[in-house]
């Protein structure tokens, strides 16, 4: 270890600096709150990157973890796991798909996708097409296989060469894809709102073209719904709003309220390409982590968030046209649900730390959207806290722009 008294804080830390951190350390949270090491507290308008879906420590989901931490946390996927088999059945009951595969993260989820859409094209279908078309401002993870699905280049930097496979169209543009696929394609793979590509949502017309294609074509549809999914847009699943039966989709951030857990979900006639011994995770599926699956789409279900999203989602959306909508900083507000965007003319990264000295947490998107990302349970006076506390500095931002 090599120290020097001149070391600030950062350098002195024992992590990789791979994160550019707030200056801020939050040590407690409970629903819409959070609370920070001075004691300070914050309205929660990011909720963990779309991960505290239920607000922090939901009484539900932290009952069924409790009792699960009590009795057994972990058992190798060489033995049958009732926990498991349980939360896959309510995922397929409520979901078009058959089949689930768990693991730990949203990358992991759709390198699932991706190996499992190859296998499917070579093993089953027997076509042999491995190549994936994505979407420039795509985000699907930061393995080596979904950072290069990824269409940006900002997460590729450095890490060649990368694995071969993989094209990329620009989004919602239906002649551009045409011409993007090749003999070579098994599988067309996009998010139903880029929402780290700065919150850009599929167009209907779009998603009927890539659904007609890929019907016409035997390509496989992919929908990573990692960011999406859980209620997220109003729907429990996103691909919902548009009619889309994907062949496989993904999940992560809010699957277990918080509990690091991500799901593969595909069609029945994709289950033997994943045969015994084509794929593991050792801690995919665990009792403890499926306790979590559990305790959160109990609570989906019994609670029917996503309807509830859909009202309050509307009820932001309105609030922000009303409230900031004609502001000359602000160029756009889009979303779905309670993922929403505003997209301004300078970047935002000045107003999210004002925001967090005034009390509120959100995310940019980009530089120049302002990302905001409540939980499901968030209240109307809640939503109307926020925006008294975001107007007036887009309002002073507008003075700049
Ligand atoms: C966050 C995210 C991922 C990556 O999930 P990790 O759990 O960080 O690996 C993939 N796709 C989308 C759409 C995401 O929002």
């Amino acid at each position: 270890m090599s120290t020097s008294i001149n070391d600030s804080a950062a350098e002195t830390s024992a992590l990789f600096p791979t994160y550019a951190r707030y200056p801020i350390a939050l040590v407690k949270g409970e629903g819409s709150r959070l609370w920070d090491d001075a004691g300070k507290c914050y309205l929660d308008f990011m909720s963990g990157l779309a991960v505290t879906n239920l607000g922090h420590v939901p009484a539900q989901v932290k009952a069924k973890i409790v009792a699960q931490l009590d009795t057994l946390w972990h058992v190798s996927n060489l033995f049958h796991i009732p926990q498991q088999e349980e939360a896959a059945a309510l995922l397929v009951k409520h979901s078009c798909a058959d089949a689930v595969f768990f693991c730990n993260s949203g990358a992991e989820a759709n390198e699932a996708a991706i190996k499992l859409a190859r296998r499917y094209q070579q093993n089953i279908a027997g076509t042999g097409r491995y190549e994936i078309i994505t979407f420039h401002q795509s985000f699907h993870g930061r393995t080596l296989a979904t950072l290069t699905a990824t269409g940006q280049d900002k997460v590729k930097d450095g890490y060649a060469p990368l694995p071969e496979g993989f094209k990329y169209a620009p989004f919602n543009d239906i002649e551009a894809l045409r011409d993007a696929i090749s003999d070579q394609t098994g599988a067309i793979m996009l998010e139903i709102v880029q929402a780290e590509g700065g919150v850009n949502l599929l167009q209907p017309e779009f998603a009927a073209a890539v659904d007609a294609l890929c019907k016409e074509l035997g390509l496989l549809l992919i929908i990573d719904e990692v960011q999406t999914g859980m209620g997220r847009t109003g729907k429990m699943f996103a691909h919902e709003h548009y009619g889309l039966q994907p062949d496989i989709f993904t999940l992560a951030k809010g699957l277990g309220s918080g509990f690091p857990v991500g799901a593969m979900l595909a069609k029945g006639y994709l289950r033997d390409a994943f045969g015994p011994g084509s794929h593991a995770s050792t801690f995919g599926g665990t009792p403890l982590s499926m306790s979590a699956v559990i305790g959160t789409l109990e609570t989906h279900i019994s609670e029917q968030i996503a309807a509830r999203v859909a009202d309050t989602g509307t009820y932001l959306m309105a609030q922000l046209h009303d409230k900031i909508g004609s502001l000359p900083v602000v160029k756009e507000i889009r979303g779905m649900g309670l993922l929403i965007g505003i997209e301004c003319n300078i970047p935002v990264q000045g107003m999210l730390a004002e925001a967090q000295q005034a009390g509120l947490l959100f995310v940019s998107a980009g530089p120049n959207v302002i990302r905001l990302l409540p939980n499901l349970l968030v209240t109307k006076e809640e939503i109307e806290e926020a925006i008294r506390i975001l107007q007036p500095i887009l309002q002073a931002a507008s003075v700049t722009a």
